[in-house]
């Protein structure tokens, strides 16, 4: 079905010469993008995501909204403190579009609940603290055969790989050991919010075609410093979860 006049009207400023064509608003229109988790970095690709008008956006995230978060947690407000996070935010998500649908989980998925979600779309923005976390996601969407786009913030820095398992490096064939974690990290909003937004660029464009992703390759943004890099990535032979691929 062609775009109806009130989507061309909502999306006339993403449509044309350099952005998306009609037949890439519309494989965003067809397409499922599972967020987890939708704090610091999640929140800001999840919005742009669903502003962005990918027809159904998942998030996930547990616990709730507590008053340090709101340095950075973009779908929160005061409002909100002390409530779960994810109904909330799924609210406010429904509330900036009307052609989006919002489906939350109220916790962070387990092995098997990742592995479904991760079926139900077309590609996984991991956004979340852990590195267990990242690595499951990272599992789940390399049995899936989705791309899967891995973002990461400490300070004033944050990095962001996209993966296509079996064609590129995974999360674990660059992080072989953990890195290290601190539970209470520093973070600063506006880098949590730009990697966010980064990662969201991305699925805009391999969901609806457009562009060049970056697969293979990870950003760094030393905010710090102010120093972006970026470089390929190297596939490990005896990688775990993708050597077999
Ligand atoms: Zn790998």
């Amino acid at each position: 079905m062609n775009l109806s006049p009130a989507e061309k009207e909502r999306y006339a400023r993403q449509l044309g010469a350099g952005v998306l064509s009609e037949e890439g608003q519309l494989n965003l229109r067809r397409s499922t993008a599972l967020v987890t988790r939708v704090g610091g970095m999640g929140g800001p690709a999840a919005l742009m995501l669903t502003m962005a008008g990918v027809g159904r956006v998942i998030i996930a995230h547990g616990g709730d909204l507590i008053s340090p978060d709101l340095n950075r947690q973009v779908l929160g407000s005061e409002a909100v403190i002390g409530q779960p996070r994810a109904p909330h935010f799924a609210d406010y998500l429904r509330s900036m579009n009307r052609f989006v649908e919002v489906d939350y989980v109220d916790h962070e998925p387990s092995d098997s609940e990742a592995l479904e979600l991760v079926r139900k779309s077309n590609i996984v923005l991991s956004c979340p603290p852990t590195f267990a976390e990242r690595l499951r996601l990272n599992r789940a969407a390399t049995e899936a055969g989705i791309p899967l786009i891995d973002a990461a913030q400490w300070g004033m820095t944050g990095t962001m790989m996209v993966v296509r398992a079996g064609l590129t490096a995974c999360l674990q064939c660059v992080y072989p050991q953990p890195p290290p974690f601190e539970e209470f990290f520093p973070v600063v909003g506006a880098i949590s919010s730009a990697i966010g937004s980064l990662a969201a660029l991305e699925a805009i464009k391999i969901l609806s075609g457009t562009g060049h992703p970056l697969f293979g390759k990870m950003l760094t943004y030393d905010g710090f410093q102010g120093r972006a890099t970026t470089m390929e990535l190297t596939r490990a032979v005896d990688c775990p979860c993708c050597g077999n691929l």
